[in-house]
Protein backbone atom coordinates (compact mmCIF):
# COMPACT_ATOMS: atom_id res chain seq x y z
CA UNK A 1 0.00 0.00 0.00
CA UNK A 2 1.62 3.44 -1.12
CA UNK A 3 0.91 6.11 1.42
CA UNK A 4 1.19 8.75 -1.53
CA UNK A 5 -1.46 10.75 -3.19
CA UNK A 6 -2.34 12.68 -6.12
CA UNK A 7 -4.08 14.30 -9.24
CA UNK A 8 -5.35 10.88 -10.19
CA UNK A 9 -5.12 7.26 -8.58
CA UNK A 10 -3.17 6.06 -11.54
CA UNK A 11 0.29 4.25 -10.59
CA UNK A 12 3.39 4.16 -12.48
CA UNK A 13 6.21 1.92 -12.11
CA UNK A 14 9.07 3.26 -9.70
CA UNK A 15 11.67 5.29 -11.11
CA UNK A 16 15.47 4.35 -10.54
CA UNK A 17 17.88 6.48 -12.34
CA UNK A 18 17.59 8.72 -15.37
CA UNK A 19 20.88 10.04 -17.01
CA UNK A 20 20.60 12.91 -20.37
CA UNK A 21 16.91 11.86 -22.69
CA UNK A 22 16.73 8.35 -20.79
CA UNK A 23 15.24 7.09 -17.55
CA UNK A 24 14.98 3.88 -16.13
CA UNK A 25 12.43 2.00 -13.20
CA UNK A 26 13.60 -0.12 -11.06
CA UNK A 27 12.96 -3.49 -13.28
CA UNK A 28 15.57 -1.80 -16.03
CA UNK A 29 12.62 -0.88 -18.33
CA UNK A 30 14.10 2.14 -20.02
CA UNK A 31 12.19 5.14 -21.51
CA UNK A 32 13.20 7.95 -23.18
CA UNK A 33 11.95 11.18 -21.37
CA UNK A 34 9.71 12.42 -24.60
CA UNK A 35 8.08 15.77 -22.73
CA UNK A 36 11.33 16.43 -20.43
CA UNK A 37 8.79 15.37 -17.60
CA UNK A 38 6.54 18.07 -17.61
CA UNK A 39 8.53 20.50 -19.96
CA UNK A 40 10.95 20.57 -17.14
CA UNK A 41 14.40 18.63 -17.75
CA UNK A 42 16.00 20.93 -20.65
CA UNK A 43 19.13 19.98 -20.21
CA UNK A 44 18.88 16.24 -19.84
CA UNK A 45 18.85 14.26 -16.62
CA UNK A 46 22.08 13.73 -14.50
CA UNK A 47 24.21 16.87 -15.56
CA UNK A 48 27.43 16.33 -14.14
CA UNK A 49 28.20 20.24 -14.18
CA UNK A 50 24.76 20.41 -12.20
CA UNK A 51 25.74 18.11 -9.42
CA UNK A 52 29.05 18.99 -9.06
CA UNK A 53 28.17 22.85 -8.38
CA UNK A 54 25.33 21.41 -6.04
CA UNK A 55 27.66 19.06 -4.14
CA UNK A 56 29.73 22.37 -3.67
CA UNK A 57 27.23 24.22 -2.71
CA UNK A 58 25.65 21.40 -0.19
CA UNK A 59 29.28 21.00 1.23
CA UNK A 60 29.25 25.33 2.16
CA UNK A 61 25.78 25.66 3.48
CA UNK A 62 22.26 24.67 1.62
CA UNK A 63 19.98 27.54 3.37
CA UNK A 64 20.17 30.85 4.67
CA UNK A 65 17.28 32.24 5.09
CA UNK A 66 16.70 35.56 3.44
CA UNK A 67 16.28 37.96 6.26
CA UNK A 68 18.86 37.31 7.84
CA UNK A 69 21.66 36.46 5.40
CA UNK A 70 23.04 36.99 1.17
CA UNK A 71 24.21 34.53 -0.80
CA UNK A 72 26.89 34.73 -3.37
CA UNK A 73 24.87 32.11 -5.19
CA UNK A 74 21.35 33.96 -5.35
CA UNK A 75 23.20 37.14 -6.08
CA UNK A 76 24.91 35.04 -9.21
CA UNK A 77 21.99 33.45 -10.11
CA UNK A 78 19.86 36.81 -9.91
CA UNK A 79 23.10 38.40 -12.25
CA UNK A 80 22.81 35.60 -14.88
CA UNK A 81 19.33 35.67 -15.09
CA UNK A 82 18.84 39.83 -15.54
CA UNK A 83 21.81 39.32 -18.10
CA UNK A 84 19.56 37.52 -20.58
CA UNK A 85 16.33 39.44 -20.22
CA UNK A 86 15.47 42.35 -21.74
CA UNK A 87 16.72 46.20 -21.37
CA UNK A 88 15.92 47.74 -18.13
CA UNK A 89 14.72 44.22 -16.50
CA UNK A 90 17.65 43.59 -14.04
CA UNK A 91 15.28 42.97 -10.87
CA UNK A 92 15.00 39.12 -9.50
CA UNK A 93 12.88 37.76 -6.93
CA UNK A 94 13.07 33.96 -6.20
CA UNK A 95 10.56 31.23 -5.58
CA UNK A 96 10.32 27.65 -5.82
CA UNK A 97 8.00 26.80 -8.45
CA UNK A 98 5.69 28.19 -11.57
CA UNK A 99 2.70 29.17 -9.69
CA UNK A 100 4.29 31.01 -6.80
CA UNK A 101 6.12 32.65 -9.29
CA UNK A 102 2.87 33.53 -10.86
CA UNK A 103 1.47 35.07 -7.67
CA UNK A 104 4.61 36.56 -6.95
CA UNK A 105 4.37 38.45 -10.19
CA UNK A 106 0.23 39.38 -9.93
CA UNK A 107 0.85 40.83 -6.17
CA UNK A 108 4.34 43.19 -7.34
CA UNK A 109 1.57 44.33 -10.26
CA UNK A 110 -0.17 45.23 -7.61
CA UNK A 111 1.61 46.81 -5.25
CA UNK A 112 3.20 48.60 -8.34
CA UNK A 113 -0.17 49.97 -8.69
CA UNK A 114 -0.56 51.54 -5.24
CA UNK A 115 2.54 52.44 -5.33
CA UNK A 116 2.05 54.68 -7.92
CA UNK A 117 -1.42 56.03 -6.67
CA UNK A 118 -3.36 53.76 -9.02
CA UNK A 119 -5.36 51.78 -6.03
CA UNK A 120 -8.24 51.44 -8.43
CA UNK A 121 -6.02 48.95 -10.98
CA UNK A 122 -6.87 44.99 -9.83
CA UNK A 123 -8.30 43.19 -12.75
CA UNK A 124 -5.48 40.95 -14.56
CA UNK A 125 -7.33 39.84 -17.88
CA UNK A 126 -5.83 36.39 -19.05
CA UNK A 127 -6.73 34.38 -22.04
CA UNK A 128 -8.67 30.96 -22.60
CA UNK A 129 -7.54 28.46 -22.33
CA UNK A 130 -4.34 28.70 -20.45
CA UNK A 131 -2.70 27.47 -17.70
CA UNK A 132 -0.71 29.56 -14.68
CA UNK A 133 -0.64 27.55 -11.79
CA UNK A 134 -2.86 26.00 -9.21
CA UNK A 135 -2.38 28.53 -6.58
CA UNK A 136 -6.32 30.02 -6.19
CA UNK A 137 -4.47 33.80 -7.58
CA UNK A 138 -2.72 31.94 -10.36
CA UNK A 139 -5.81 29.54 -10.53
CA UNK A 140 -7.81 32.76 -10.82
CA UNK A 141 -5.79 33.73 -14.06
CA UNK A 142 -6.00 30.21 -15.34
CA UNK A 143 -8.68 29.84 -18.25
CA UNK A 144 -9.20 26.05 -17.94
CA UNK A 145 -12.92 24.70 -16.65
CA UNK A 146 -11.73 21.53 -15.79
CA UNK A 147 -9.50 23.03 -13.32
CA UNK A 148 -10.96 26.16 -11.98
CA UNK A 149 -14.94 25.23 -12.08
CA UNK A 150 -15.01 23.55 -8.58
CA UNK A 151 -13.16 26.46 -6.92
CA UNK A 152 -14.70 29.12 -8.06
CA UNK A 153 -16.73 30.38 -5.29
CA UNK A 154 -13.15 31.02 -3.20
CA UNK A 155 -11.74 32.96 -5.86
CA UNK A 156 -11.87 36.61 -7.56
CA UNK A 157 -13.45 36.00 -11.34
CA UNK A 158 -10.74 37.29 -13.43
CA UNK A 159 -11.55 38.68 -17.32
CA UNK A 160 -10.25 36.55 -20.02
CA UNK A 161 -10.35 36.82 -23.60
CA UNK A 162 -10.26 34.00 -25.99
CA UNK A 163 -6.42 32.53 -26.91
CA UNK A 164 -5.59 32.87 -30.19
CA UNK A 165 -6.64 29.50 -32.05
CA UNK A 166 -6.72 30.80 -35.47
CA UNK A 167 -6.43 26.94 -36.55
CA UNK A 168 -9.97 26.31 -34.81
CA UNK A 169 -11.21 29.78 -36.25
CA UNK A 170 -10.39 29.35 -39.64
CA UNK A 171 -8.04 32.11 -40.09
CA UNK A 172 -5.00 32.29 -41.68
CA UNK A 173 -2.14 32.36 -38.75
CA UNK A 174 0.43 34.31 -41.20
CA UNK A 175 -1.90 36.99 -42.33
CA UNK A 176 -1.00 39.91 -39.88
CA UNK A 177 -4.89 40.62 -39.92
CA UNK A 178 -5.47 37.46 -37.75
CA UNK A 179 -2.83 38.85 -35.36
CA UNK A 180 -4.52 42.17 -35.23
CA UNK A 181 -7.78 40.21 -34.85
CA UNK A 182 -7.35 38.46 -31.57
CA UNK A 183 -5.11 41.47 -30.20
CA UNK A 184 -7.72 43.64 -30.87
CA UNK A 185 -10.09 41.40 -28.48
CA UNK A 186 -7.76 42.15 -25.50
CA UNK A 187 -8.29 46.13 -26.23
CA UNK A 188 -12.15 45.06 -26.23
CA UNK A 189 -11.73 44.05 -23.17
CA UNK A 190 -9.74 46.44 -21.42
CA UNK A 191 -12.14 49.23 -22.29
CA UNK A 192 -15.44 47.19 -21.00
CA UNK A 193 -13.87 46.59 -17.80
CA UNK A 194 -12.30 49.98 -17.52
CA UNK A 195 -9.35 51.01 -18.17
CA UNK A 196 -8.18 52.69 -15.36
CA UNK A 197 -9.11 49.36 -13.44
CA UNK A 198 -7.38 46.68 -15.81
CA UNK A 199 -3.57 45.95 -13.94
CA UNK A 200 -2.11 43.57 -15.70
CA UNK A 201 -2.53 41.07 -19.07
CA UNK A 202 -0.89 37.97 -18.35
CA UNK A 203 -0.03 36.03 -21.43
CA UNK A 204 2.30 32.01 -22.14
CA UNK A 205 3.96 33.63 -25.25
CA UNK A 206 3.58 29.96 -26.82
CA UNK A 207 0.78 28.16 -25.02
CA UNK A 208 1.67 25.48 -23.11
CA UNK A 209 -0.36 22.48 -22.06
CA UNK A 210 -3.28 24.22 -22.03
CA UNK A 211 -3.34 24.94 -25.61
CA UNK A 212 -0.88 22.39 -26.90
CA UNK A 213 2.03 24.65 -28.00
CA UNK A 214 -0.23 27.42 -29.55
CA UNK A 215 1.90 29.87 -31.82
CA UNK A 216 0.68 33.22 -31.77
CA UNK A 217 -0.73 34.47 -35.19
CA UNK A 218 2.11 37.01 -36.73
CA UNK A 219 1.83 40.24 -35.26
CA UNK A 220 -0.61 39.05 -32.52
CA UNK A 221 2.64 39.38 -29.22
CA UNK A 222 3.59 42.93 -30.42
CA UNK A 223 0.30 43.95 -30.86
CA UNK A 224 -1.03 43.36 -27.34
CA UNK A 225 2.27 44.67 -26.09
CA UNK A 226 0.91 48.15 -27.72
CA UNK A 227 -1.90 48.05 -26.26
CA UNK A 228 -0.92 47.26 -22.75
CA UNK A 229 1.43 50.49 -22.90
CA UNK A 230 -1.81 52.42 -24.29
CA UNK A 231 -4.04 51.95 -21.66
CA UNK A 232 -1.49 51.52 -18.30
CA UNK A 233 -1.94 48.01 -18.21
CA UNK A 234 1.32 45.68 -17.22
CA UNK A 235 2.45 43.17 -19.54
CA UNK A 236 3.41 39.71 -17.64
CA UNK A 237 4.99 37.35 -19.62
CA UNK A 238 4.10 33.48 -18.22
CA UNK A 239 7.53 31.99 -19.35
CA UNK A 240 7.78 28.93 -17.03
CA UNK A 241 7.43 26.27 -20.20
CA UNK A 242 8.79 28.85 -22.70
CA UNK A 243 12.10 29.99 -21.02
CA UNK A 244 14.84 28.60 -20.53
CA UNK A 245 15.60 27.73 -24.27
CA UNK A 246 12.30 25.81 -24.91
CA UNK A 247 11.38 27.44 -27.99
CA UNK A 248 14.70 27.83 -29.52
CA UNK A 249 15.38 31.39 -27.45
CA UNK A 250 16.37 31.80 -24.49
CA UNK A 251 13.30 33.39 -23.70
CA UNK A 252 10.39 33.22 -26.01
CA UNK A 253 9.83 36.91 -25.91
CA UNK A 254 12.73 37.30 -28.04
CA UNK A 255 11.35 35.99 -31.07
CA UNK A 256 8.90 39.43 -31.32
CA UNK A 257 11.48 41.78 -29.64
CA UNK A 258 9.13 42.16 -26.70
CA UNK A 259 9.84 44.28 -23.97
CA UNK A 260 7.04 43.10 -20.84
CA UNK A 261 7.19 44.93 -17.49
CA UNK A 262 7.37 41.18 -15.51
CA UNK A 263 8.39 37.44 -16.91
CA UNK A 264 8.06 34.73 -15.12
CA UNK A 265 10.17 31.72 -15.08
CA UNK A 266 10.35 27.99 -13.63
CA UNK A 267 10.67 24.48 -15.00
CA UNK A 268 13.88 24.65 -17.60
CA UNK A 269 15.23 27.26 -15.24
CA UNK A 270 16.27 24.80 -12.72
CA UNK A 271 15.60 21.80 -15.20
CA UNK A 272 14.32 19.46 -12.50
CA UNK A 273 17.60 19.34 -10.57
CA UNK A 274 15.62 21.62 -7.64
CA UNK A 275 12.07 23.37 -7.17
CA UNK A 276 12.87 26.69 -8.80
CA UNK A 277 10.89 29.80 -9.83
CA UNK A 278 12.01 33.31 -10.22
CA UNK A 279 10.53 36.64 -11.63
CA UNK A 280 12.35 39.18 -13.27
CA UNK A 281 11.02 42.76 -13.22
CA UNK A 282 11.45 46.10 -14.47
CA UNK A 283 14.22 48.13 -12.43
CA UNK A 284 11.16 51.30 -11.97
CA UNK A 285 8.69 48.96 -10.79
CA UNK A 286 10.54 47.43 -8.24
CA UNK A 287 11.63 50.60 -6.90
CA UNK A 288 8.54 51.89 -6.93
CA UNK A 289 7.44 49.33 -4.88
CA UNK A 290 10.26 49.39 -2.33
CA UNK A 291 9.81 53.30 -2.08
CA UNK A 292 6.43 52.52 -1.22
CA UNK A 293 7.35 50.44 2.11
CA UNK A 294 8.68 47.11 0.64
CA UNK A 295 7.29 44.05 -0.98
CA UNK A 296 4.98 42.13 0.96
CA UNK A 297 5.35 38.82 -0.13
CA UNK A 298 8.29 36.34 0.17
CA UNK A 299 8.31 32.10 0.93
CA UNK A 300 10.54 30.59 3.11
CA UNK A 301 12.61 28.32 0.88
CA UNK A 302 12.39 30.97 -1.84
CA UNK A 303 16.25 32.12 -2.69
CA UNK A 304 17.85 29.77 -0.49
CA UNK A 305 21.88 28.78 -2.02
CA UNK A 306 21.43 25.27 -3.27
CA UNK A 307 18.77 26.21 -5.46
CA UNK A 308 20.78 28.80 -6.73
CA UNK A 309 23.98 27.35 -7.53
CA UNK A 310 22.04 24.76 -9.62
CA UNK A 311 19.90 27.51 -11.65
CA UNK A 312 23.21 28.79 -12.33
CA UNK A 313 25.20 25.58 -13.52
CA UNK A 314 22.08 25.03 -15.39
CA UNK A 315 22.26 28.62 -17.35
CA UNK A 316 26.03 27.95 -17.62
CA UNK A 317 24.97 24.25 -19.32
CA UNK A 318 22.63 25.62 -21.55
CA UNK A 319 25.05 28.11 -22.90
CA UNK A 320 28.34 25.86 -22.96
CA UNK A 321 26.06 23.27 -24.46
CA UNK A 322 24.54 25.49 -27.35
CA UNK A 323 21.33 24.30 -26.16
CA UNK A 324 19.06 26.96 -27.63
CA UNK A 325 20.18 26.76 -30.91
CA UNK A 326 20.19 22.72 -30.64
CA UNK A 327 16.58 23.84 -29.72
CA UNK A 328 15.86 25.61 -32.77
CA UNK A 329 17.38 23.06 -34.96
CA UNK A 330 16.41 19.75 -33.26
CA UNK A 331 12.55 21.80 -33.07
CA UNK A 332 12.88 22.33 -36.75
CA UNK A 333 13.67 18.62 -37.35
CA UNK A 334 11.43 17.08 -35.07
CA UNK A 335 8.44 19.44 -36.56
CA UNK A 336 9.20 17.78 -39.99
CA UNK A 337 9.00 14.26 -38.61
CA UNK A 338 5.49 15.13 -37.12
CA UNK A 339 4.36 16.59 -39.86
CA UNK A 340 5.03 13.47 -41.68
CA UNK A 341 3.48 11.26 -39.20
CA UNK A 342 0.51 13.70 -40.22
CA UNK A 343 0.32 12.71 -43.25
CA UNK A 344 0.61 8.56 -42.15
CA UNK A 345 -2.01 9.00 -39.62
CA UNK A 346 -5.38 10.45 -40.10
CA UNK A 347 -6.09 11.21 -36.62
CA UNK A 348 -3.34 13.57 -36.50
CA UNK A 349 -5.96 16.92 -37.27
CA UNK A 350 -2.59 19.72 -36.43
CA UNK A 351 0.91 19.95 -35.68
CA UNK A 352 2.15 23.28 -34.32
CA UNK A 353 4.80 24.62 -31.46
CA UNK A 354 8.31 26.54 -32.24
CA UNK A 355 11.76 25.28 -31.30
CA UNK A 356 11.25 21.81 -29.19
CA UNK A 357 8.02 23.12 -27.56
CA UNK A 358 5.73 20.94 -29.89
CA UNK A 359 2.49 18.99 -30.30
CA UNK A 360 -0.08 17.61 -32.20
CA UNK A 361 -3.74 17.54 -31.97
CA UNK A 362 -6.22 14.74 -32.60
CA UNK A 363 -8.93 15.45 -35.02
CA UNK A 364 -12.54 13.32 -35.33
CA UNK A 365 -11.82 15.28 -39.23
CA UNK A 366 -9.57 17.65 -40.28
CA UNK A 367 -12.01 19.67 -42.70
CA UNK A 368 -14.84 20.20 -39.92
CA UNK A 369 -11.55 20.39 -36.85
CA UNK A 370 -13.69 18.16 -34.81
CA UNK A 371 -12.31 16.81 -31.80
CA UNK A 372 -12.86 12.98 -31.32
CA UNK A 373 -15.58 11.95 -28.80
CA UNK A 374 -14.34 12.72 -25.16
CA UNK A 375 -15.27 9.00 -24.45
CA UNK A 376 -12.54 7.41 -26.57
CA UNK A 377 -10.04 8.94 -24.19
CA UNK A 378 -7.53 9.24 -27.25
CA UNK A 379 -4.68 11.47 -25.84
CA UNK A 380 -4.77 8.83 -22.70
CA UNK A 381 -4.76 5.94 -24.82
CA UNK A 382 -2.15 6.97 -26.70
CA UNK A 383 0.04 8.10 -23.76
CA UNK A 384 -0.49 4.73 -22.48
CA UNK A 385 0.77 2.51 -25.53
CA UNK A 386 4.12 5.00 -25.83
CA UNK A 387 4.80 4.26 -22.02
CA UNK A 388 4.49 0.82 -22.59
CA UNK A 389 6.78 0.91 -25.47
CA UNK A 390 9.46 3.49 -23.79
CA UNK A 391 8.55 6.66 -24.63
CA UNK A 392 6.90 9.38 -22.71
CA UNK A 393 4.79 12.02 -23.85
CA UNK A 394 2.57 14.24 -22.30
CA UNK A 395 -1.13 15.08 -22.75
CA UNK A 396 -3.93 16.85 -22.49
CA UNK A 397 -7.67 17.06 -23.38
CA UNK A 398 -10.17 19.74 -22.41
CA UNK A 399 -13.84 18.86 -20.64
CA UNK A 400 -16.00 20.72 -23.20
CA UNK A 401 -13.84 19.45 -26.49
CA UNK A 402 -13.29 23.16 -27.29
CA UNK A 403 -9.24 21.94 -27.91
CA UNK A 404 -9.68 18.43 -28.32
CA UNK A 405 -6.91 15.91 -27.46
CA UNK A 406 -3.15 17.09 -27.95
CA UNK A 407 0.03 15.30 -27.48
CA UNK A 408 3.10 17.45 -26.52
CA UNK A 409 6.28 16.02 -27.79
CA UNK A 410 9.09 17.95 -25.77
CA UNK A 411 11.71 16.08 -25.25
CA UNK A 412 15.18 17.66 -23.80
CA UNK A 413 17.11 20.22 -25.47
CA UNK A 414 20.17 17.82 -25.54
CA UNK A 415 18.43 15.49 -27.91
CA UNK A 416 20.20 14.64 -31.21
CA UNK A 417 18.88 13.16 -34.45
CA UNK A 418 18.98 9.77 -33.36
CA UNK A 419 17.09 10.59 -30.45
CA UNK A 420 14.03 12.23 -32.75
CA UNK A 421 14.37 9.17 -34.88
CA UNK A 422 13.56 7.03 -31.61
CA UNK A 423 10.92 9.33 -30.59
CA UNK A 424 9.08 9.37 -34.14
CA UNK A 425 9.24 5.28 -34.83
CA UNK A 426 7.85 4.80 -31.22
CA UNK A 427 5.14 7.35 -31.71
CA UNK A 428 4.49 5.94 -35.47
CA UNK A 429 4.18 2.34 -34.17
CA UNK A 430 1.82 3.63 -30.96
CA UNK A 431 -0.66 5.55 -33.19
CA UNK A 432 -0.96 2.80 -35.50
CA UNK A 433 -1.99 0.69 -32.47
CA UNK A 434 -4.11 3.56 -31.41
CA UNK A 435 -6.02 3.82 -34.84
CA UNK A 436 -6.60 -0.18 -34.52
CA UNK A 437 -7.94 0.00 -31.19
CA UNK A 438 -9.90 2.99 -32.21
CA UNK A 439 -11.26 1.02 -34.99
CA UNK A 440 -15.27 0.37 -34.97
N1 LIG B 1 2.63 28.72 -15.83
C1 LIG B 1 2.73 27.90 -16.87
C2 LIG B 1 2.76 28.45 -18.25
C3 LIG B 1 2.83 26.51 -16.67
O1 LIG B 1 2.94 25.69 -17.72
C4 LIG B 1 2.84 26.01 -15.34
C5 LIG B 1 2.92 24.55 -15.09
O2 LIG B 1 2.67 23.74 -15.92
C6 LIG B 1 2.73 26.92 -14.28
C7 LIG B 1 2.63 28.27 -14.55
C8 LIG B 1 2.71 26.42 -12.86
O3 LIG B 1 3.95 25.92 -12.52
P1 LIG B 1 4.14 24.89 -11.28
O4 LIG B 1 3.48 23.62 -11.68
O5 LIG B 1 5.61 24.79 -11.13
O6 LIG B 1 3.50 25.52 -10.09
Amino acid sequence: MSHLFYQTSQRRPVLDQARGVYMWDVDGKRYLDGSSGAMVCNIGHSNEHVLYAMRRQMEKSTFGYRLHFETEASEELAAKTAALCPEGMNKVFFVSGGSEAVESAIKLARQHALAVGQANRWKIISRSPSYHGCTLGALAITGYAPLTEHFAPMMREMPKIPAPRAYLDGLDPDDPATGAHYAAMLEAEIIAQGPDTVLAFVVEPVGGASTGALVPPVGYMEAVQDICRRYGVLLILDEVMTGAGRTGRFLALEHWGLSPDIVVLSKGFAAGYVPLGAIVARDDLVRAVMEGGGFLHGFTYAGNPLACAAGAAVIDEIARLGLVRNAEVMGAALRTRLDSLMTRHPIIGDVRGKGLLLAFEFMADRDSKAPLPARLNAHQRLVDITYELGLIVYSRRTRDGVAGDHIMVCPPLIVTEQHLDEITDTLDAALTRLAHDLAP
